[in-house]
């Protein structure tokens, strides 16, 4: 597989990643496209399948890790997998994008080692553990059971952080959106818009 650049962010879930994702796919210069990945879990809320995630069962996320079809795959949860499938990354390369990520540390990690050159592996870092909880709580999309499993996985991610090319502390969301912008912009290799001229 060769192509543009891979831009990988991962985080705690609730760490406010996602947002940031967005964010960077709303600035036409970057050229990014969204790398939507595979998973056996239940669809939340307003999901698309195809948009935000290809959902499939358990036993056919199996047969595409028989397959070897991914590029990385994980179970992140107890039987909620996710994976890069590499049709996806290779469809997007095609097209001559530079590909984003929203994936697990442990998944983030395994694109970096495979692809060290073409990698960008930012982390972003919750302000705390509490603040986590809080935000998890607020987006109330799931049980009490499921967020302590996400809380619990938090602090084992948090210790990985030292191995990402770039730390994003995200105190104060702008600033975040901010910091994150730039550095894929010069990662990428364009200049990023001053912020008057937005
Ligand atoms: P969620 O269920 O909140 O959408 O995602 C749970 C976790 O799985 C998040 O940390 C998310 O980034 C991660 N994830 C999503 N897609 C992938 C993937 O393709 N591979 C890996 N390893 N993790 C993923």
């Amino acid at each position: 597989m060769e192509g543009g650049k891979l831009i990988i962010f991962s985080a705690p879930s609730g760490s406010g990643k996602t947002t940031i994702v967005r964010h960077l796919l709303e600035q036409p210069e970057l050229n990014l496209a969204f790398s939507v990945s595979a998973t056996s879990r239940p669809r939340r809320g307003k999901e698309k399948n195809g948009e935000h995630y290809y959902f499939m069962t358990v036993s056919e996320f199996k047969k595409h890790i028989k397959n070897d079809d991914f590029l990385e795959w994980e179970e992140v949860y107890r039987d909620n997998f996710y994976g890069t499938l590499k049709t996806e990354v290779e469809r997007l390369w095609a097209e001559g994008k530079n590909v984003i990520f929203d994936i697990d540390v442990v998944g983030g990690l395994r694109i970096k080692k495979k692809y060290p050159e073409e990698t960008l592996a930012v982390f972003v870092k919750p302000p705390s553990v509490d603040e986590l909880k809080i935000r998890l709580k607020k987006r109330s999309t799931e049980s009490d059971n499921k967020i302590n499993m996400r809380i619990a996985k938090a602090s084992v991610e948090l210790a990985t952080a030292p191995q990402f090319d770039k730390i994003i502390k995200n105190y104060d969301l702008d600033t975040a959106l901010e910091e994150a912008h730039q550095l894929v912009a010069d990662f990428v290799g364009v200049t990023k818009r001053s912020k008057k001229g937005e």
